[in-house]
This record gives C-alpha cells, sequence and structure tokens, in this order.
C-alpha cells in the first residue's frame, strides 16, 4: 500500500469531490422515520416509542409484604420478645379481608396484600416461626417491609415518554403498567446483496480466483446491530439482468436496499450501470478513505433509499457507518443519530490522505485516566482482520494528512452490541 500521505488519487478522474457531510446529508434528506405501529411487547423490544406510556393506576397497585413473615401492629411491640397469637395465613395473589386486631398478628408471604390494621412486617428471621403463637425478638419500625402502594409510580403517571428507547427494563415496565402493546417505530427492514462474480458462498469450495461473500454476513450484522430487520440475500454474479431481477424481487419487502461491489470504474461495475438508470440514484465520488465510491438515492414505486457501497470490505463496512448506519437510526427514530465521539491521544503518529477525510482503524484505551488511540490497521480497505481489531475509527479531517504523537484526534466509538 502506498504511503496514504502522498499517494496520487489512484481512482483518478476529473469529477469534483462530494464532501462526507455533504453526502450524508443529501442521505438524511431522502429518508424518514417510518410509519409507527403497534407491535406486542417482545416485537417492541430494541424499538423507539412513538407514545407515552402512562400507568393507569399506581405501582405496587396496593399495600404488600417485601418479606415472608409476620404482619404486625408496631404499637404491640413495645416491649420485645414478645409472643402474639397468629390468627391466619395471607399468600400473595388473591386479596385479603383479613383485619389484624390489637395484640394479634397475621403470618404474611412476600407479595401478598397488607391485611387492614397492620403497620409493618416482622421477618421470619426474627421469629421462632411459630404457627398458632409465634416469639417476635425484635420490633419493627413502623412501615418496615410494607412495599406502599403508588411508592415507585403514581396513577397516571408517564413511565415510559415517547422516544424512550425500549430495552428490557422498559418492556418489563410496560408489562407491569398493564400494557400489552406499545406503539413503536418500526425496525427498518433492510435487504442486502453483495455483487461480484468472484464471490462464493461462505464456506464454498474456492475455486482458484474465487473468493467468500464476507460483505453480505458482515452488512446483514451490522444492519441488526444498528436496530434493523435485516435480509441477506447473499451473491449477485457481475451481470446486469440478475441484478435487475434481484432488485425489483427485493423491493416488496424493503424498506431499504444495500448493495456492495460494482461501483467504481470497472467494465463489470454493474451496480453502477443497473442503478445509474434508475430513479433517482447517484454515484458519487465521496472526500473520504477508505469509501470514496458512493452510489445513494431511491428507486421503485415507494421510493426506495437504495445504498450502492464499494466493494473492499473495509471500505463497505466504514460507509456503511458513516452513512448507513445515520439513515437506518433515523428510520428508526433514533437520536442522535450518530455514534457517540470522544477526543483521544494518539499513541504514534496517524497519516491519512490530503483533502480527504480518512477513518482510520484503532484500538481505543483508557489509560491513567484519559483516551488513547493506537492504530491497528494499515490503510488498505482490504484488510478486514485489521479491522477486526478495531473498536473505534479516528477521524482526521478532510484538512489533516497527520496527527503527530501525542496529539489530539476526534474518535468514533465502534460500540458492539445487538439490539
Ligand atoms: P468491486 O467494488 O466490486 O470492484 O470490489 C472491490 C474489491 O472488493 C474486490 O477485490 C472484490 O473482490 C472485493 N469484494 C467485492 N465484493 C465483496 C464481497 N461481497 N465480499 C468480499 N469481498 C468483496
Ligand atoms: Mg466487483
Amino acid at each position: 500500500m502506498p504511503d496514504p500521505g502522498t499517494a496520487p488519487d489512484p481512482h483518478g478522474g476529473g469529477e469534483p469531490l462530494v464532501s462526507v457531510d455533504d453526502h450524508l446529508a443529501r442521505v438524511l434528506s431522502v429518508v424518514q422515520p417510518l410509519s409507527p405501529l403497534e407491535l406486542g411487547l417482545l416485537d417492541a423490544h430494541g424499538c423507539i416509542l412513538d407514545e407515552d406510556v402512562v400507568a393507569p393506576g399506581p405501582l405496587p397497585s396496593f399495600d404488600n409484604s417485601a418479606m415472608d413473615g409476620y404482619a404486625v401492629r408496631t404499637a404491640d411491640l413495645a416491649q420485645v420478645p414478645a409472643v402474639l397469637p397468629v390468627v391466619g395465613d395471607v399468600l400473595a395473589g388473591p386479596a385479603t379481608a383479613l383485619r389484624v386486631q390489637p395484640g394479634l398478628c397475621v403470618r404474611i408471604m412476600t407479595g401478598a396484600q397488607m391485611p387492614a390494621g397492620a403497620d409493618a412486617v416482622v421477618p421470619f428471621e426474627w421469629t421462632d416461626r411459630g404457627v398458632a403463637h409465634v416469639r417476635i425478638d425484635h420490633a419493627p419500625r413502623p412501615g418496615a417491609h410494607v412495599r406502599r402502594a403508588g411508592e415507585d409510580v403514581a396513577a397516571g403517571e408517564v413511565v415510559l415518554p415517547r422516544g424512550t428507547h425500549l430495552g428490557a427494563v422498559q418492556v418489563g415496565l410496560a408489562a407491569a403498567v398493564g400494557r400489552s402493546r406499545l406503539v413503536v417505530r418500526p425496525r427498518p427492514r433492510v435487504v442486502v446483496v453483495s455483487t461480484g462474480s468472484e464471490l462464493v458462498e461462505p464456506g464454498g469450495a474456492l475455486d482458484p480466483g474465487r473468493i467468500p461473500d464476507s460483505n453480505s454476513i458482515a452488512l446483514t450484522a451490522a444492519a441488526v446491530e444498528a436496530g434493523a430487520q435485516a435480509y441477506r440475500v447473499g451473491i449477485v454474479p457481475d451481470d446486469p439482468a440478475a441484478l435487475l431481477d434481484t432488485l425489483e424481487d427485493q423491493l416488496v419487502r424493503a424498506d431499504v436496499l444495500v448493495t456492495s461491489g460494482g461501483v467504481s470504474v470497472g467494465t463489470h461495475d454493474v451496480v453502477k450501470e443497473v442503478l445509474s438508470r434508475l430513479g433517482t440514484v447517484q454515484f458519487d465520488r465521496v472526500a473520504m478513505q477508505p469509501g470514496m465510491p458512493q452510489g445513494f438515492g431511491t428507486i421503485g414505486p415507494d421510493s426506495t433509499p437504495v445504498f450502492g457501497l464499494p466493494g473492499n470490505p473495509v471500505s463497505a463496512l466504514v460507509s456503511f457507518e458513516v452513512f448507513v448506519r445515520p439513515a437506518l437510526r433515523k428510520m428508526l427514530g433514533a437520536l442522535p443519530v450518530e455514534r457517540p465521539q470522544v477526543q483521544a491521544r494518539a499513541t504514534e503518529e496517524l497519516r491519512g490522505p490530503a483533502g480527504r477525510r480518512a477513518y482510520l482503524r484503532v484500538l481505543l484505551e483508557v489509560r491513567d485516566g484519559a483516551y488513547v488511540v493506537t492504530p491497528v490497521s494499515g490503510a488498505g480497505s482490504h484488510l478486514l482482520a485489521g479491522m477486526s481489531r478495531a473498536n473505534a475509527l479516528a477521524v482526521l479531517a478532510e484538512g489533516v494528512d497527520r496527527v503527530p504523537a501525542g496529539g489530539t484526534v476526534p474518535v468514533v466509538l465502534l460500540e458492539r452490541r445487538g439490539r
């Protein structure tokens, strides 16, 4: 790989470069949040809420015991040890009509409704666990081990505001306030297609010159990590008719189409050839490294957004990060659409091409309480193993071709998590 800082632009061509910001702005002006949909709680998991969830009643909904023990009147336990007659049992589940009269107590299980008259629960551990009579060794404070109605949520409270990301706790809370369905922004359905006659299904026999299709695997997984519902179509050969057929077939189930490969200036760059004739798709040379050639526009009767990403595996994934992921986040209704960035100190010199924004694959660490980054891959956009060691992308702005060791650089965190 030539020195990226001094090499001539290998893609040549006289067309002006489009800036990353302008290309992203065009993408984000085209894609729109999807229409809201009502889903069951587990289907809504991972989506963005599109309504305010209001608790119809308080949580807990009634005073109940926080322990297995005895419901007592604390006034009866001014002197301990004390022995009290046990006049009944309350279990979790049915409402209780029991009333604790002065000098008496009731055995009670965790979650069971507090009987009227009682003002505290004595845990089993403080007693002899008696059945007809119980000896109580320690006096509880009034209110001890009682969960009060409404202490978590008041009736009428908004427990989950519109815009909430529905993680495990949030869908659980929706269930706890009595909901079974929620209005959410649905996950965008992303269809991923790889183009290239050299591609073989991963695990398949590799005749000379053939390579496994890693892009559609990586891009489908990246779409899932971004919160989408992703479908991997797999490989389409470098044949315009085959690509056109596949795109037409897939349009019905896609909110977004993502292709990889075939967008450069080669003679068999079929994506460029086919998509340029469809809809509003435009192919640009974007001032970035990796990922200079980028196709984007809309096709089909529903103006479905389509991304024509470059074929080199690192270019495809960095392009996904920079353009597709923000688009999917916008469709999901998730804000902010971009990943968090931090400033970090470079442990060694970082280099990028002049006049283009570089995304360097780096390892971000905390040393002595400060962020530091170390490059973990060369600049070549085929170096997928190098990228696999990175947890962040250091961004060298268009006007910056070098950050010295010890210098500060903005870094995009590549948090790897599922939905
Ligand atoms: P292209 O943009 O189609 O010219 O491809 C650029 C480079 O990326 C070539 O070396 C391709 O073999 C490689 N490539 C293209 N598509 C894939 C893919 N789906 N998986 C792995 N490598 C690919
Ligand atoms: Mg190709």
